[in-house]
């Protein structure tokens, strides 16, 4: 080790790089640990709200609320292992239909995500949304309860164009209203807020 007073040896130095290296490897695991979400491995509810504070003012970004179908239905009728494994698969699934490394998705709470697509315009949320459904359409789980006979998901989707004045929260707000409305009228769709 380095003493005061005394130039440090190579060898010294090597060692403080090293530990140095590793402090900041410990530091991107436990910053990646606090992140995610336990159970389905996605981005959690904190991560989602230090997004939202970090993303700058007035850029275009599109954002989709994602909540499964009649999925009180699945656990009532396979148990909440079953319940907390189609979960999983399909965050898995919606994380599959992202292309891009600045795509998230977030657990928004219990049976609901969050996906940020920052940079997107509405055509480009849509196209990620459709490929969500069919990825989640591919996991193939039967779900007796539902119209389709398998597990669905419903999706609201809100968009901010470039130097538009709308808060992201408002936009959440917005995407949470689009996927009220694709519950109502049908579920396993993807609605577009148009206000
Ligand atoms: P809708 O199509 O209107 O969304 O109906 P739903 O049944 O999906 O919605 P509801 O809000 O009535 O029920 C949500 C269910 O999600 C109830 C709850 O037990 C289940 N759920 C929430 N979080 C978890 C979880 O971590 N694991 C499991 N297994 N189930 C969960
Ligand atoms: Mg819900
Ligand atoms: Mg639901």
């Amino acid at each position: 080790m380095a003493t005061r007073g005394r130039k440090p040896t190579p060898t010294a130095i090597k060692e403080l790089e090293g530990n140095l290296e590793e402090a900041r490897f410990d530091n991107r695991r436990l910053k990646l640990i606090s992140d995610s979400d336990e159970l389905t491995g996605v981005y959690n509810r904190r991560a989602l709200e230090e997004t939202m504070e970090r993303i700058p003012a007035r850029t275009p970004l599109a954002l989709l609320m994602l909540d499964l179908d009649f999925f009180k239905n699945y656990n009532d009728r396979f148990g909440h292992q079953a319940g907390d494994a189609a979960l999983k698969a399909v965050a898995q699934a919606t994380q599959k239909a992202l292309l891009r490394d600045s795509d998230r998705i977030f657990r928004y709470g219990g049976e609901e995500f969050t996906i940020i697509l920052a940079g997107a315009g509405q055509y480009s949320a849509m196209t990620v949304a459709q490929r969500i459904l069919e990825e989640v359409a591919a996991l193939d789980l039967v779900h007796p309860d539902s119209r389709t006979g398998k597990l669905t998901v419903s999706i609201g989707i809100a968009h901010r164009s470039f130097g538009e004045d709308a808060d992201i929260c408002e936009v959440l707000t917005h995407a949470d209203q689009a996927l009220y409305e694709a519950k109502t009228s049908g579920r396993n769709r993807i609605v577009l807020f148009e206000g």
